[in-house]
């Protein structure tokens, strides 16, 4: 009943942009990973004489004394000249075989790219993007990261302002992400129809999507 509301609501609109999150939605979070608890203790490590284990310990510690509240904290240069381990950019590109594309990423991206803008609104700042978008790229028309172009994190405010620089009405947009909050509460604030992803079953609301594969049906059975 209610996937075919949802329809419903879908036909009544005249969708022309579907914008994805990036991390946890088309992209697995390992790259961020490896880069923020793997490489970055790693060469800490090195450069200070510790073992992984202490280099993690002090790095986390770091880490919480600037907090996710702060710009910085996302900023993986800071953090690469502030423990003076050298260029961030060039010890990234090492780690490109780590950015992983859930299973039926490419697939849908092309199923919509057919009848629709594609997009990306993204948290993650644009070095990290830079790597995450590499292979899929190609298929969106607009890339935004809230905090490298807007400094803030995905609140209905950054959505007004991504629907404004692309043209169309929040009506005209379909976002999808796996952060209840930043992914589906805030652009519904903002007017959009948003779909929240729930990849591990985790969430009690029918209306979340298991992958991306059931948003492509929904759009393309309209
Ligand atoms: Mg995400």
């Amino acid at each position: 009943m209610l996937q075919f509301k949802l329809v419903m609501s879908i036909e009544t609109n005249d969708i022309k942009v579907i914008s994805f999150d990036v991390e946890g939605t088309m992209v697995t979070t390992g790259f961020s990973a490896a880069i923020w608890f793997e490489m970055i203790p790693q060469r800490y490590a090195r450069r200070y004489g510790l073992d992984f284990d202490e280099a993690t310990k002090r790095i986390r510690q770091e880490y919480d004394s600037v907090g996710d509240r702060q710009l910085e904290w996302y900023d993986v240069q800071y953090w690469f000249t502030r423990f003076d381990l050298g260029r961030a950019d060039i010890a990234m590109e090492e780690l490109q075989d780590r950015v992983i594309y859930y299973p039926e990423t490419k697939e849908v991206l092309n199923r919509l790219a057919r009848d629709y803008k594609l997009s990306v609104a993204s948290g993650s700042p644009r070095p990290f993007l830079k790597h995450l978008l590499r292979d899929i790229e190609h298929h969106f028309s607009d890339v935004f990261s809230s905090t490298s172009d807007f400094k803030q994190v995905k609140t209905a405010d950054f959505y007004k302002h991504i629907c404004r620089r692309m043209g169309v009405e929040p009506r005209q947009i379909v976002h999808v992400g796996d952060n209840r909050q930043f992914d589906f509460l805030e652009p519904a604030g903002a007017g959009i129809c948003a779909f929240h992803l729930d990849r591990e079953g985790k969430s009690n609301d029918p209306a979340s999507l298991r992958d991306l594969a059931q948003l492509a049906d929904l759009l393309n059975g309209r």
